[in-house]
């Protein structure tokens, strides 16, 4: 089916989606924050999406929330703590059996966001492909990656993957998109919240074995006991293996408290200790780990939430 793909905020995800669907020749629509923002991103006429050292400008059409038009489907491409109020103020503009694509990384936003539009359908993304923004409007992608959707109160499909297929955004569907970001969030809590504390890339965690191992045995226990058990399967495997393939890199939260920017922790190690504690699992360490962290943030002025 032919609708327009409205994406809500045009920072690195979003401006990658919306390049490639525009190109595509799928009709698009940006929303942006706020009239500023529209204003600025107009007189730089539009997004440049940068590939290979090679940029290539889309004059994407935009708007603000307060356009009056219906919104038969919706890309979420902010973070994960501005996307519930981000969608609230756009739920009046929702069609009658809406979509939402939610594009945000851990867990928890996704409810939050389907709360405020209980007529709408949401179907949550899992997304390894990386981009960042290397100005307001450009954004450079690093060309890998792949992108599992699913709906977890209905395993059919939506009918317009395709549009995804003829824009080369590499996807499948999945039944078992929770499993996905469970153990996604559980490679963060293994790996990410100790970068920022040691300071160091990811590599540097080949240092702190059995913290990480420790940390995993917790992951692994809450996984089990929250319905999650195949996301636990060989956890701690995938994490050393992670740290040594990545092991140049510094992580996302890392480089997020080293730019002074909000990181996303209420919905990744926060998550993981809020649905432990709602068990009645005591996880010593990484409830010691989200101290810390919090502890960390607070030190250098950023959210702990
Ligand atoms: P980002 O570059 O910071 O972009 C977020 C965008 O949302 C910004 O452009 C921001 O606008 C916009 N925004 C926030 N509130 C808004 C509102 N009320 N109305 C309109 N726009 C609004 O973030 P990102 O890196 O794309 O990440 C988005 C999500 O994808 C996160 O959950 C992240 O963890 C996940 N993710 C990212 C990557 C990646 O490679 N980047 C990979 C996998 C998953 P302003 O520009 O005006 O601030």
């Amino acid at each position: 089916m032919s609708s327009t793909w409205h994406i809500l905020g045009a920072g690195s995800l979003g401006s990658l989606w919306a390049c490639r669907l525009a190109q595509a020749g799928k009709a698009v629509r940006l929303i942006l924050r706020d009239p500023a923002r529209l204003h600025a991103y107009e007189a730089a006429g539009g997004l440049s999406l940068v590939h290979n050292g090679q940029a290539q400008r889309h004059a994407i059409p935009a708007e603000t929330a307060d356009a009056g038009t219906p919104i038969h489907r919706l890309l979420v491409a902010c973070k994960a703590y501005d996307a519930p109020a981000a969608v609230a103020q756009l739920a009046p503009r929702l069609a009658r059996n809406a979509e939402l694509v939610l594009l945000q990384n851990g867990l928890g936003s996704q409810d939050e966001v389907a709360s405020q539009v209980p007529h709408a359908r949401c179907i949550f993304a899992s997304s390894t492909e990386g981009a960042f923004r290397e100005a307001d409007w450009q954004v450079n992608f690093a060309g890998h990656g792949f992108n599992w959707l699913g709906d977890p109160a209905n395993p059919l499909p939506p009918d317009w993957l395709d549009d995804l297929t003829d824009a080369g955004i590499p996807h499948q569907w999945t039944p078992d998109i929770l499993t996905r970001l469970w153990r996604k969030l559980a490679l963060n809590c293994a790996i990410n919240p100790l970068t920022v504390l040691h300071a160091c890339r990811n590599g540097g965690l080949a240092e702190h074995h059995c913290e990480v191992a420790t940390l995993c045995a917790e992951l692994a226990e809450l996984l089990q006991h929250c319905g999650q058990p195949e996301a636990a399967t060989d956890l701690q495997v995938e994490v050393e293996r992670v740290i040594q393939a990545t092991a140049a890199n510094y992580s996302s939260m890392y480089q997020d408290v080293r730019q002074g920017r909000r990181t996303e922790i209420h919905y990744l190690l926060g998550h993981a200790c809020r649905v432990a504690a709602r068990h009645g699992r005591h996880l010593a360490h990484l409830e010691r780990l989200h101290r810390r962290l919090v502890e960390h943030l607070n030190a250098r002025g950023l959210p702990s939430d």
